[in-house]
């Protein structure tokens, strides 16, 4: 792996770069070459009783990864493989593992054995004494996967332990003092926020990060990598803009504001503004001053045209509870930024939620930014090479499949509207169901699966319809979707990790030879997702290792992606009776959407990126300071210097080890409140350069502005006010009164993701809809 050098993460070094360093995947004949090596060392490795290969596997050893190590975690792992899960890995399976041991992400296809890669290569590293975390995306994956492979590891004499919310913070330690630990990416993130507040070096589970092998790759790295996983603790709520949201109640779509065509993004007609400032008593709605009011009004409005009840959210015993609409559940520890919130609350006459003090928080992106050593796998990495590199200094590897791949990929059939596209869908899907062969449909969301299921069942096909609310059930599910006559309709999440066999998960052999003869699994996209990579993830669910399968995608002219992507569709495309395009003009249409939306992603992360960056690196350094007031005596020393009489007063009535105790929490609590303050300061500062616009200076340089100094009094700070506070601690019969001096905790904690931000504070949809209401307003 070649580190990037800076210059060529400038926008021209990158066009560069791209142009320079095809291809974009690193070169596996090294590891390729490895490989009769192992074969060599298979014999040997064969002939040992189950305690002597432990012990081989003992005398792996050393601190830098060699190629004599490299084949013998190979030949191990291959031999641990076969007798405790009758699997001997396949050449390409170690290959992946080399990749893996030398920090790549491994590309190979759905259904090629990964979950048996990542475990050979997480071993690998834990007998070289490293401590490896194999992160999936669920809860439910982790656990499964740290169950399966278990024999190999205590074969191997590896330790292998995994986390999930239930967990308590024994077992939690437990799991993370294992040589190889399992988790979800959130339950991981959560632990570290946790651990990143505690008062006492004891209450921490998670050791320092060292290795991390990231499952489904692309996922984590990059569709959830701007995620924020926040923690936050009790604070009573500020009193919510009623008064906004009465008056946008009022408002009419087409009068007075305006919805853009993806529903995204809401602002006001001229007419609209005039309204609100006329029933808010004849305000300026865009004086500096009003700046408060227009953000109210902004979220207001946003509560009240974008998000609709019942579909992105329920109200429930007088809560209001986010719909995760690609999942069609509940979103239990998702909310929306406070504002929002704040304001569909009102808007549902609901009381509004103990907002939280957000104490912490952290972007996958930058928890996975913090371990020395990253590797993942994926089928589907290719497509976001820039990203993993410009992001992650992560190169590919890719890994041709066990057997040739021989899934006949039918190009899209592209339909002038969605109704001549359904129609064609239940066709298809007579058509095909009437032979037998196994189907399965990807759709978009769970409303769109429900409705398809609908429509079958009128149309007499029986279906089983997935939709997310159960991790664990749906792979039950979706392990069936291979057999002879299986209609599955399920969202491109629903059932994620599961193996998908040709006639059924227990079939027999000659159940899986009738679907083979039927020409294997049948994947129907029902529109082309955001990304290519989507559309991958489905069409691979055909076709693994070798078997037969088929995919096509339908699409239609107002499909989603056409039109956020590209909705000047050209007109007058010539199509059939029954609605179908038959020019090629459309298919170009679609694909050049498709990647303007891709282009578009990776541009918000970007902007995201260039915001959390200074603040992650503003934690890091405080953390630094924060990890020494804990593990030393050093907030003793600090306080006996800054307030010596009182602290010697104290010294008096405690002892030296209760004294630096006390020194220690009074320290940390402002320290901790300090930056929550901070926390809240910049979402404040980042939200008010965008709500204002401020045109002449790029925003980011005047959030870096404001946000740089305004951390660099912090330490000094906290060491001034806990001085203040040691000065009013007095002692009682029952210890130090800390409480009395006003180091009050947060009475209770929880921990959220924040929910994928539809009022855009990301920098350029914010920009762009203020832009909006500018503009309109000057007209
Ligand atoms: P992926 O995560 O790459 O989609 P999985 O790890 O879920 O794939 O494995 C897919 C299937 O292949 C599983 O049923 C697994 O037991 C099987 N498998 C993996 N490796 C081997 C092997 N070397 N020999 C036999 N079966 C294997
Ligand atoms: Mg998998």
């Amino acid at each position: 792996m070649t580190a990037p050098r800076a210059s060529l993460f400038t926008r021209a070094g990158r066009r560069l770069r791209k142009l320079v360093d095809r291809p974009a995947s690193v070169d596996v004949t090294r590891f390729e070459a490895l490989l009769p090596a192992a074969v060599r060392r298979e014999p040997e490795l064969a002939e040992l009783s189950d305690s002597e290969l432990t012990a081989a596997a003992g005398n792996v050893g050393g601190d830098r990864l060699t190629e004599a190590q490299l084949v013998e975690i190979c030949a191990l792992g291959r031999e641990a493989g076969r007798r405790t899960l009758g699997e001997r890995a396949f050449d390409v399976q170690l290959v992946g593992v080399m990749s893996l041991l030398t920090g790549h992400v491994a590309q190979l296809d759905t259904g090629e054995g990964k979950t048996l890669v990542g475990a050979i290569a997480a071993a690998g590293h834990a007998l070289t004494g490293r401590d490896v975390h194999v992160i999936t995306v669920n809860d439910y994956l982790a656990r499964r996967d740290a169950d399966w492979m278990r024999p190999l590891f205590e074969l191997l004499g590896v330790s292998v332990g995994w986390v999930e919310p239930g967990h308590t913070a024994e077992e939690r330690r437990e799991a993370y003092a294992s040589g190889v630990t399992y988790g979800s990416v959130s339950e991981i993130g959560f632990d570290l926020l946790r651990d990143r507040l505690a008062t006492s070096a004891d209450e921490q589970v998670q050791p320092a990060p060292d290795v991390a092998i990231i499952d489904e790759a692309d996922s984590v790295l990059v569709d959830e990598a701007r995620v924020p996983l926040v923690m936050a603790g009790s604070a009573a709520a500020g009193a919510p803009d009623v008064t906004s949201t009465r008056v946008v109640s009022r408002l009419r779509e087409g009068v007075h504001y305006e919805v853009d065509t993806d529903r995204r993004n809401v602002w006001l007609t001229p007419a609209g503004a005039a309204m609100v400032e006329k029933a808010l008593g004849g305000i300026d709605l865009y004086a500096e001053a009003n700046a408060d009011r227009l953000a109210a009004v902004n979220v207001a409005l946003h509560a009240h045209a974008l998000l609709t009840k019942d579909v992105d959210y329920l109200v429930r015993n007088s809560r209001v509870q986010l719909i995760d609409s690609s999942r069609g559940r509940v979103a239990e520890l998702q909310r929306w930024p406070d504002g929002l919130q704040a304001a569909v609350e009102v808007k549902e006459r609901v009381p509004v939620s103990d907002k939280g003090e957000i104490l912490d928080s952290i972007t996958v992106q930058g928890l996975l930014a913090r371990y020395p050593a990253v590797a993942g796998m994926t089928g589907t990495a290719v497509a976001v090479a820039e990203t993993l590199r410009e992001f992650y200094k992560l190169e590919i590897a890719v890994i041709p499949p066990h057997e040739p791949n021989i899934r006949v990929d039918e190009p899209d059939r592209i339909f002038l509207t969605q109704s001549d596209k359904i129609r064609a869908i239940l066709a298809e899907v007579e058509r095909v169901h009437a032979t037998g062969r196994p189907i399965l449909i990807g759709t978009q969301d769970v409303a769109e699966s429900e409705e398809l299921a609908g429509k079958l069942a009128k149309a007499g096909m029986e279906c089983v319809v997935l939709n997310a609310r159960n991790d664990e059930e749906e792979a039950r599910i979706i392990a069936e979707a291979g057999t002879e006559g299986a209609i599955t309709v399920s969202t491109q999440m629903a059932g994620r990790g599961t193996d998908i066999k040709l006639g059924g998960s227990h079939g027999t052999a000659a159940d899986h030879q009738r679907v083979v003869e039927l020409g294997g699994l049948y994947v129907i996209g029902t529109a082309r997702y955001r990304s290519s990579r989507l559309d991958d993830q489905l069409r691979g669910r055909a076709g693994r290792q070798g078997d037969p399968g088929g995919s096509v995608f339908f699409a239609s002219l107002n499909d989603e992606v056409v039109l956020a992507g590209a909705p000047d569709v050209p007109e007058d495309l010539p199509a059939d009776e029954h609605g179908e395009v038959i020019s090629p003009v459309a298919a170009r249409h679609l694909d050049h959407a498709q990647r303007v939306t891709e282009g578009a992603n990776l541009e918000i992360h970007r902007n995201t990126w260039r915001y959390t960056r200074l603040m992650e690196r503003q934690r890091d350094d405080l953390l630094a300071y924060r990890e020494e007031l804990l593990r030393t005596n050093h907030a003793a020393e600090v306080l006996k210097a800054s307030c010596p009489d009182h602290y010697a007063d104290l010294a008096e009535q405690l002892k030296t080890e209760q004294l630096a105790r006390v020194c220690r929490e009074v320290l940390l609590y402002h320290l901790d409140q300090l930056w929550s303050d901070h926390l809240a300061f910049l979402n404040d500062v980042r939200e008010s350069i965008h709500l204002r616009a401020l045109g002449r200076e790029t925003p980011i340089d005047e959030f870096h502005r404001a946000a740089i100094p305004a951390f660099h009094t912090i330490k000094t700070e906290a060491e001034r006010l806990a001085a203040e506070t040691l000065a009013a601690v007095t002692v009682t019969d029952s210890g130090p009164d800390l409480a009395g001096a006003g180091v009050r905790r947060p009475t209770s904690t929880w921990t959220y993701v924040v929910h994928d931000n539809p009022f855009g504070s990301d920098a350029e949809q914010a920009l762009k809809k203020i832009r909006g209401t500018l503009r309109k307003k000057r007209r």
